[in-house]
């Protein structure tokens, strides 16, 4: 759930949305109290257009976590990522 809630904020950062007050702070605070999860990552298909916010341990949609970076499984191609931070 913690992690939904980085995501979320990572999302907003990236689209450059209008921040609830305190929010980046909040995202920055659970991250740093659990530094395991790592930053989250922007991962988008140049392809198919497919974008996600993951941490550097998950998979989602059409987007297959390998050694380095993301695969897009369909597409069979590396996925662009970007780190976030806050
Ligand atoms: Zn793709």
């Amino acid at each position: 759930m913690t992690r939904q809630a980085v995501r979320l904020t990572a999302g907003r950062v990236l689209r450059s949305d209008d921040l609830i007050a305190g929010e980046k702070e909040v995202a920055a605070e659970i991250l740093r109290a659990n530094p395991d999860f790592g930053n989250p990552h922007a991962v988008r298909c140049d392809w198919c257009h497919e974008i996600r916010t993951l941490f550097r341990d998950e998979s989602d949609g059409p987007f297959k976590l390998m050694e380095r970076g993301w695969l897009c499984e369909p597409c069979n191609i590396r996925a662009a990522s970007q780190e976030i931070k806050f």
